[in-house]
């Protein structure tokens, strides 16, 4: 392999219901930035059926150009088809890296790409940078959070990464910025396409993306009880935010676990985080600790939170959190 052939950045631009999803965008700004180091172009991929005009909103977010896989097996995410598009793209363009969002889909997605396309790829990246030599050096939390573990990937080509959504910040809009499109073709091999989609059926439940959200309001274990956690649902109404929880919350069932923030929930960056009786363990701050702005409320002043928070409180959780609800009220 010759590894000077390799040249560009891929970025999966996932798309859901012909929504580009937010770490689509996160990814082509990242990509952006390592592109202006090695002076070359950013192309997102785009699968799906009739998303063709998606392909603006993509330029617009620093694409220089889109690569789309417009076809009626690509209607809803299918590993075998969505794997099969991918990686036919890849062996085409020759990419020298390969950006994939660390959601459920990228995470199914990514590393059967990387197997096909005969590449190593490293999962949950919080980081990226490149190296004198040109290497992409790819950063991931390890031993359950407690190092941080940078990786190369040497001898092939392309250099894959799945990214956590809410890690990387999206290059600003500019509706007026051109690109180029290219149609893609690709002949599947439906004798491995096993599973035939009938039909999607939601869950009724409201879906809530807590990385989606401005304003969180995140409670841990200090909150006291299952009754006093719904409290915040009041706080979080007063002021617009969504409330979420540390995995300690999650564990006692308070609320559902797609609320969890940190290493095994989700990455926010949000522009105000309240972590609200939560101690900050380093498995939890490696989710939020991008956050724009960090109130704590906690009653020991020597909680770690505090080494992380923009504003600090020393008190009982379960009496400020009325106080500065019924202060917002007034307001
Ligand atoms: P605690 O650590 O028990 O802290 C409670 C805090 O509340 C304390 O600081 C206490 O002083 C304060 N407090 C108590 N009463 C009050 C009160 N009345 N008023 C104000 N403050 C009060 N955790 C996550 O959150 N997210 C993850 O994704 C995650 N992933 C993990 C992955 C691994 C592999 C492992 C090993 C652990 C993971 N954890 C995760 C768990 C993590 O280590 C902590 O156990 C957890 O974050 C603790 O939650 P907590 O801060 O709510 O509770």
């Amino acid at each position: 392999m010759n590894l000077d052939d390799y040249r560009g950045i891929l970025v999966f631009a996932e798309q859901r219901e012909g929504e580009i999803q937010n770490v689509g965008l996160e990814l082509l700004g990242k990509a952006k930035e390592l592109a202006s180091e090695i002076n070359e172009e950013v192309t997102a991929i785009l699968l799906g059926y009739q998303v063709e005009h998606l392909s603006k909103e993509l330029i617009s977010y620093g694409a220089d150009k889109v690569v789309v896989v417009d076809k009626e097996e690509l209607k809803f995410y299918d590993t075998e088809a969505y794997a099969q598009a991918f990686s036919s793209v890849i062996k085409d363009k020759k990419s020298e890296i390969v950006l994939v969002g660390a959601t459920t889909i990228g995470r199914d997605l990514g590393p059967r790409v990387s197997a096909r396309v005969v590449t190593g790829l490293t999962a949950d990246c919080t980081k990226l940078e490149i190296s004198e030599e040109r290497e992409l050096l790819m950063t991931r939390p390890a031993f359950g959070g407690n190092l941080m573990a940078t990786i190369i990937c040497p001898d092939h080509r392309p250099q894959m990464s799945t990214v956590r959504p809410g890690v990387m910040q999206k290059f600003s809009k500019d509706e007026a910025r051109t690109g180029e499109v290219e149609k893609f073709d690709v002949e599947f091999d439906k004798s491995k396409m096993k599973v035939k989609i009938i039909e999607i059926i939601k869950e009724e439940k409201e879906k809530i993306d807590i990385t989606e959200a401005n304003v969180l309001i995140s409670g841990g274990r200090g909150v006291g009880s299952a009754d006093n956690f719904k409290k915040l649902e009041g706080l979080a109404e007063e002021i617009g935010g969504t409330v979420s929880a540390s995995r300690a919350i999650i564990d006692s069932g308070w609320i559902d676990h797609d609320r969890q923030v940190g290493q095994t929930g989700k990455t926010v960056r949000p522009d105000i985080y309240f972590a609200l009786g939560i101690s900050g363990a380093i498995q939890h701050v490696a989710g939020m600790e991008e956050s724009e702005y960090i109130i704590a409320i906690n009653k020991d002043k020597g909680a770690p939170i505090f080494n992380i928070s923009d504003l600090g409180i020393v008190g009982d959780v379960s009496k400020i959190v009325p106080m500065i609800t019924e202060e917002i009220k007034l307001l």
